[in-house]
């Protein structure tokens, strides 16, 4: 599949401030363009990303959300939620999922967008693994039955079916979204994160053009991201 999957309200949920944008951001972008409402969940403020250990860590966590708030609206994205859980602490427990099954019982998405827990990429942060982990845990079955975490049930957050999830970051991708109409909007969005710009010495435009090409080669297309497509219904 090469066309836009179909959503009105996708929920997008990222280890750390950035991964929406970097994973997802010209498709969020033609989402929010094709008049889709577009939310963030994002697990943890990214502290272990400071450039200088010395900085006060819950400062730079809060300049990090700042950085992903500005990025998310160069995307039209309307909410940005930080849980904020510590850096490179994530795990799959019991805990993380009543949170995420608390967004998403809130935000009610058809379509949930999150990082594969089980790619063979091995060369991944642990933390995207949990947050994949979790959130799958979350989207399917906890969020639909009411005998899972019962008093969000009882605190008016009624059961809700999500449709499909789109995995990030897969080896086995299958579904392929053109962002060369939107690619400079994405690059824009991603200037946004200036902690980290030192992450990309080559120049960030180049390295993000260079995974667009990569991605979007089994496809045919000429920029592009890819996702594996789960059925939750
Ligand atoms: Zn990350």
């Amino acid at each position: 599949m090469a066309d836009l999957p179909d959503a009105t309200r996708v929920l997008i949920v990222g280890a750390h401030p950035d991964d929406p944008d970097f994973f997802c951001g010209g498709t969020v972008a033609r989402w929010t363009a094709a008049g889709a409402t577009v939310s963030y969940v994002v697990v943890t403020s990214g502290d272990k990303g400071m450039p200088d250990p010395s900085l006060d860590p819950v400062a730079f966590s809060r300049m990090r959300e700042a950085e992903q708030e500005a990025s998310a609206r160069t995307l039209g994205v309307t909410n940005v939620t930080f849980l904020r859980l510590t850096d490179g602490e994530v795990f799959d427990t019991l805990e993380l999922r009543a949170l995420l099954t608390a967004e998403i019982r809130r935000f009610r998405p058809d379509l949930i967008v999150t990082h594969d827990p089980l790619t063979r990429r091995y060369r991944q942060h642990p933390d995207h693994r949990a947050v994949g982990a979790a959130t799958l845990a979350a989207a399917f079955p906890a969020c639909r039955l009411a005998t899972f975490f019962p008093e969000q049930v009882a605190a008016g957050l009624s059961p809700h079916v999500v449709g499909r999830a789109l995995l990030f970051g897969s080896d086995q991708p299958d579904t392929f979204v053109d962002i060369a109409p939107v690619f400079d909007r994405k690059v824009a969005a991603l200037e946004q994160h200036a902690s980290q710009a030192s992450a990309f010495p080559g120049g960030l435009h180049t390295r993000v053009r260079q995974w667009a090409e990569d991605a979007g080669r089994p496809a045919g297309l000429a920029l592009a991201e890819a996702f594996l497509s789960v059925d939750l219904e």
